[in-house]
């Protein structure tokens, strides 16, 4: 019924570039790299409103404190799947200190991409209270009262 065609963006698409989950097209984050100015208050710089479709962002005062569970299942995801690379390309020993070398570079990897993480983590946490909706132009946002 839409009157102009316009392809709906996937949600993965959408995630790895911060959309917003309802519209899944305006920047959640002011400054699209998370690399720039590496500070937390830089990293987390957010639109109130999604410049899209106004969905309000920090639903309730401490919203994002349920941030840490998703930035938690994303750091021990991060390192399930660097072991099981490291274990298919270098391989696990008891004689030697691979272990220890891919503790390290575990460890250097998922510092370097915490920026990232943390802005993931905050979509990925709203994306459990607000759904894509087609219709974000004409309806209501989400709002918890
Ligand atoms: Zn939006």
């Amino acid at each position: 019924m839409s009157q102009d065609e316009k392809p709906t963006p996937s949600y993965l698409w959408s995630v790895l570039n911060l959309k917003c989950p309802r519209c899944r097209r305006g920047d959640m984050f002011k400054q699209p790299n998370p690399y720039k100015g590496l500070s937390p208050n830089s990293i987390l710089d957010m639109y109130e409103k999604c410049p899209v479709c106004s969905q309000t962002f920090n639903l309730e005062p401490g919203f994002w404190y349920g941030t840490g569970y998703m930035s938690y299942a994303i750091t021990v995801g991060f390192a399930a799947v660097t072991f099981f690379l490291w274990w298919l390309t270098i391989g696990f020993s008891f004689d030697d200190n691979r272990l220890v070398y891919w503790i390290i570079t575990n460890a250097i990897l998922s510092l370097a991409l915490q920026p990232y993480f943390m802005r993931i983590s905050r979509l990925l946490y709203l994306n459990l209270f607000v759904h894509y909706n087609e219709n974000y132009d004409k309806e209501e946002s989400v709002k918890f009262n």
